[in-house]
């Protein structure tokens, strides 16, 4: 079976301290509250925090992530932290290709996939993120370009590798605008992309890839999104900051 993942991406939010608060409520109501043991709970945290925020987790219910990586493991890239720094503190999830890093940093599929091949190196998961603009939608273009997105950066990787990712499907116009996918056009979209990975990879491979939709899932709708056949769980913005809500959505399988 598929593993189940609420994914919370806190984005550039929260102090140190708001943070650890946070965190330590999360850590606690999941504990407490997710009894699916198919369920993991991953929170990916501002990059100061990681260290720190690393020794408050104690249940393996609950993973850290990081929201970027450099592809390079060390040497004079200044401001960098590469996937090794990371998993040296704990680190086992690491989102690559978000939107918001594909838009204002300027990050292609090529340098994603020097990114992807970083982090299996060492043994940590990508959360590879894809999604189409509202235009590309508009135009009918959105499956042929979320698809060629896989094909850029994840198409170079063996079976073997590709199966340790997990793949982030966020149409960027549902991103923090509270116009969340309909369940239909979710699980439409994660069809194809489990159809396109199972055209080169074939049907066992694909099956095996946990997909998760993000964009304005909050604890109202992640129930109905999560019992579409195709969407194995959430990478959630927002509601992340808020550890009922998260909680609940993590309950929500
Ligand atoms: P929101 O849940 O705030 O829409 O953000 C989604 C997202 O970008 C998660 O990576």
């Amino acid at each position: 079976m598929r593993k189940k993942i609420a994914a919370g991406n806190w984005k550039m939010n929260k102090t140190f301290e708001e943070g650890q608060i946070l965190l330590s409520e999360v850590v606690n109501m999941v504990k407490d509250e997710v009894t699916n043991p198919n369920v993991q709970v991953i929170v990916c945290v501002p990059a100061p925090y990681l260290s720190s925020f690393g020794k408050m987790i104690d249940t393996p219910k609950v993973a850290l992530g990081a929201q970027n990586c450099y592809p390079k493991a060390s040497g004079a890239y200044t401001g960098e932290v590469s996937v090794p720094m990371l998993k040296s503190v704990g680190v086992s999830y690491i989102i690559i290709g978000h939107s918001e890093r594909r838009q204002y940093f300027n990050e292609s599929d090529a340098f994603l996939a020097e990114k992807v091949d970083a982090i299996l190196a060492e043994g940590l998961t990508p959360i590879f993120c894809c999604g189409e603009t509202l235009e590309q939608r508009n135009e009918g273009i959105h499956f042929d370009f979320v698809c060629g997105q896989l094909t850029n950066s994840l198409f170079h990787l063996s079976a073997e590798d590709l199966k340790k990712t997990v793949i982030a499907y966020e149409p960027i116009w549902a991103i923090g605008t509270g116009v969340t996918a309909s369940n239909d056009q979710a699980q439409e979209m994660h069809k194809v992309l489990r159809d396109h990975l199972a055209s080169k990879y074939g049907q066992e491979v694909a099956d095996e890839i946990s997909i998760l939709y993000g964009g304005s899932v909050n604890g109202a709708n992640a129930q109905e999104l999560f019992a579409c056949p195709d969407v194995d769980g959430g990478l959630v913005g927002g509601a992340s900051l808020k550890s009922r809500e998260f909680t609940n959505i993590a309950k929500s399988f």
